[in-house]
């Protein structure tokens, strides 16, 4: 499937917007070969050159709420516009059950079938650097293939949505209208990441959904969050706003939303700031990610664990002179 020393050509074919290049290539990046890795790092180094013209927006809030009827009815909308629109999916419970419930072949028919549209499934956890790692490079592979606009989705549970605010230019929050007292348990993280709040189906009750706009709003207050100004647009503070994904009402709002939060980070120059401290953290991240599968996999360290933790645990030995001690196990030369 894979042939060695065809990257150019694969490459070229990818930037044609061939999107069976673009699945394979996608697919080789998720794989845990040691070979498939490093053609996939040839690959995504040739196509890097014409990545990053995207705009990467960031979806989450938790099942039912609405995000694949969101996204479907802005991606159909945005591909009528004479965009092209990829939807990525980050699925933190695709760990524990084995299966991807992002992944459901049945979700977004009406964008799917669009030949300028490209859906992927959240790819298989337990590679190095999680599901997030295999996120980043699929961003970048779909850059590659003219896909101008990247959405990545993912539920509302756990550091997915925080791993998803920090690859995206813009992380939307998809909130129900009748949360009520649930508002105020929106983790503050959360809250501090989200660049936009949108209160979904407020076709059911709109007085429920202005409710829910007023309180979101004191939530930010109480938060200290302060709103965005165009003065100044990088105050921290999400825009907050009431949609029906369903009815299809509201998105043409919450797109100028969009569009004038970038335009103003590309003016200020924060759109370019985000994107290198983005670049930076992800190459920590995997530097990180590196050293302590090393640290594990050191044939001293798996020696010397178990009676250093037992040491520990009976506080036999510092932790400190425990911690000085591995590291120079470990960086003593194998045998
Ligand atoms: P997801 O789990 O967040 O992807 O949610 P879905 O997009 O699958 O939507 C869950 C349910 O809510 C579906 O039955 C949708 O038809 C419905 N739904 C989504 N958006 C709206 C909306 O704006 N108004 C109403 N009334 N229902 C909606």
């Amino acid at each position: 499937m894979f042939v060695v020393g065809q990257e150019a050509a694969w490459a070229l074919a990818l930037r044609q917007g061939d999107r069976r290049a673009l699945a394979k290539a996608i697919t080789l990046t998720e794989s845990t070969r040691a070979d498939h890795r490093a053609q996939a790092d040839v690959l995504l180094n040739k196509v890097l050159p014409s990545t990053g013209a995207s705009l990467r927006l960031g979806i989450s809030g938790v099942p039912g709420v609405g995000k694949s009827t969101f996204i479907e009815a802005l991606g159909v909308r945005l591909i009528d516009q004479g965009h092209r629109v990829a939807v990525l999916a980050v699925d933190p419970s695709s760990a524990v059950s084995g299966g991807s419930i992002l992944g459901d072949k049945t979700r977004m028919e009406r964008l799917s079938v669009l030949p300028q549209a490209f859906i992927r499934p959240s790819p298989a956890a337990g590679n190095l650097g999680g599901v997030a790692e295999k996120t980043r490079e699929a961003i970048l592979l779909c850059e590659a293939a003219g896909f101008d606009i990247v959405v990545v989705e993912t539920v509302g549970v756990g550091q997915s949505e925080i791993a998803v605010a920090s690859m995206t230019d813009l992380f939307v929050l998809l909130q129900l209208p009748n949360a009520g007292d649930d508002l105020q348990a929106i983790k503050k993280g959360v809250m501090e990441s989200a660049d936009v709040v949108v209160v979904n189906k407020a076709d059911i009750d709109a007085d429920a959904a202005t409710r829910a706009l007023a309180q979101l709003t004191s939530t930010v207050r109480l938060l200290g969050l302060s709103a965005r100004t165009s003065a100044d647009p990088e105050s921290h503070g999400p825009k907050v706003l009431a949609l029906s994904a369903l009815k299809d009402q509201g998105l043409d709002a919450f797109w100028s939303v969009v569009q004038s939060t970038v335009e103003a980070r590309k003016r200020s120059g924060a759109f370019a700031v985000r994107r290198q401290g983005q670049a930076r953290a992800w190459m920590w991240d995997l530097v990180h990610a590196q050293l302590h599968q090393a640290f594990h996999a050191h044939p001293n360290i798996r020696s010397a664990l178990p009676g250093t933790l037992a040491g520990v645990d009976a506080a036999q030995e510092a932790p400190s002179a425990a911690a000085r001690r591995l590291m120079q196990l470990f960086f003593t030369p194998r045998n």
